[in-house]
């Protein structure tokens, strides 16, 4: 088959990978000059893990993890408050989690396919014509070229979902906080190998160390905490950080001078897409473009890299019947993803609390974490995937 894949994250590197693999003609589009850099760290767990092992590439990704030894909450004066060692988790997944650079994922991926496939950089797909067999597609530079499947890869704000099911606002459902991340050289205090988080109300900051001096912060932001709305520059992402951090105690002045030092800001809304159907006639989707979960849920790097892995096990079981793996993909997978996307729901009041009170429960929360049988009460759902991945000998 002839595919199309836009966009080169964790979910079309990984969907390149498999296709390319089975022998299909690919084309992987990227908006962007390169592969993304930078960014945030996600952990991989569950049916994620299992598909980075399926892929034979969790050798390489274990070598390459930032793991931090303990999750710290601190108060205002920068005192413990809460927290717990990063060996709970590691537990509650059986021991079957890796933390890594989103880029590192996606680079690792796409390192490894070994030019099976066409890519072309500073390009989209802008629009595409299916006439029920075959699939003109139009992009923004390039020539027209025909396909049999296009897959929208592209991300929370898929160009494909808009292009081909409908306007973001009928499938974003916003969950009321911004994210922000960077990453700064030299940042003092490091804390050795620990994420130290503090929040005040509507507003939670956590820096996480990582290798060769760097810090990488976390900045969750209430919405209401963003005056003027969200900024789509780089300066202006800078400047609602700094307003947004002001006099909030803890490290704010050294936050603020990292953040004013920073290159790169990544800044978005925290928002899951939700769709019946991540299908129709010869396009689909897959990652954040059809299902994104949210930062709350934390598994959205894993579901791209399970959906992938059942796309392409369909599309081999399928042979040349098309809407047959596309509605098998989506069968195996809808279900488990639109329940943790529910369990996202009931925990993002709990992510970043509106009150003192509210944030003071949530850390004193977490020490229960330190004993027997609360990690799993309350966590274990986080840590339960209710698919699994068929072994489909790809
Ligand atoms: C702060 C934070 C923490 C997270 N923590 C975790 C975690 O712990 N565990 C976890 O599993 N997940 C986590 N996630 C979620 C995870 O990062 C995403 O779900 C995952 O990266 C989705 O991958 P994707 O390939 O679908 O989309 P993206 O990673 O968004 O990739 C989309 C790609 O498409 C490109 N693109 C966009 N538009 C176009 C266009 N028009 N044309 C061509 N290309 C385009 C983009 O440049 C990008 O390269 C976290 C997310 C955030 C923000």
């Amino acid at each position: 088959m002839k595919v199309v894949i836009n966009g080169a994250g964790i979910a079309g590197t990984a969907l390149a990978y498999w296709l390319g693999r089975l022998g299909h003609d690919v084309t992987l589009v990227e908006r962007a000059p390169a592969l993304r850099t930078g960014g945030f760290v996600v952990n991989l767990w569950g049916i994620g893990y299992d598909a980075v092992e399926y892929m034979g590439l969790l050798p390489t990704l274990l070598d390459m993890q930032h793991t931090a030894d303990e999750l710290r909450m601190v108060d205002r004066a920068g005192r413990t408050r809460g927290g717990y060692p990063s060996s709970v988790l590691l537990k509650l997944a059986r021991g079957r989690m890796a933390t890594l650079a989103r880029s590192d994922i996606a680079a690792t991926i796409y390192a490894s396919l070994d030019g099976r496939v066409e890519t072309r950089f500073d390009d989209s797909v802008a629009a595409v014509e299916d006439d029920g067999t075959r699939v003109q597609v139009h992009f923004e530079h390039a020539a027209p070229q025909e396909a049999d499947l296009v897959i929208g890869a592209d991300g929370l704000h898929s160009r494909v979902r808009h292009h081909v099911f409908g306007p973001d606002a009928r499938f974003e459902y916003p969950m009321g906080c911004h994210v922000a991340s960077f990453e700064v050289a030299g940042y003092r205090p490091r804390n050795g190998n620990a994420y130290v988080a503090y929040t005040a109300p509507g507003r939670y900051v956590a820096r996480f160390p990582m290798r060769d001096d760097r810090m990488l912060f976390f900045v969750l932001l209430r919405d209401e905490h963003l005056a003027g709305g969200a900024p789509n520059d780089h300066a202006g992402r800078k400047a609602t950080l700094i307003r947004a951090l002001d006099g909030i105690g803890w490290e704010s002045d050294a936050i603020a001078s990292a953040i004013a030092q920073a290159d790169d800001i990544y800044f978005d809304s925290i928002s899951q897409i939700r769709m019946d159907t991540w299908f129709r006639g010869n396009v689909a989707l897959i990652g954040d473009a059809a299902a994104c979960p949210s930062l709350i849920a934390g598994e959205g790097a894993g579901f791209a890299l399970a959906e992938a892995y059942v796309l392409a096990g369909e599309l081999h079981r399928h042979g040349d019947d098309t809407g047959a793996a596309l509605a098998a993909y989506q069968a195996r997978l809808h279900a488990a993803v639109a329940r943790k996307q529910k369990l996202a729901e009931s925990l993002a009041a709990s992510f970043v609390p509106r009150t003192a009170l509210g944030v003071c429960l949530r850390d004193y929360t977490t020490l229960l974490m330190r004993l027997p049988v609360f990690p799993k009460l309350l966590m274990g759902r986080y840590f339960h995937d209710e698919a699994t991945l068929p072994a489909y000998g790809l």
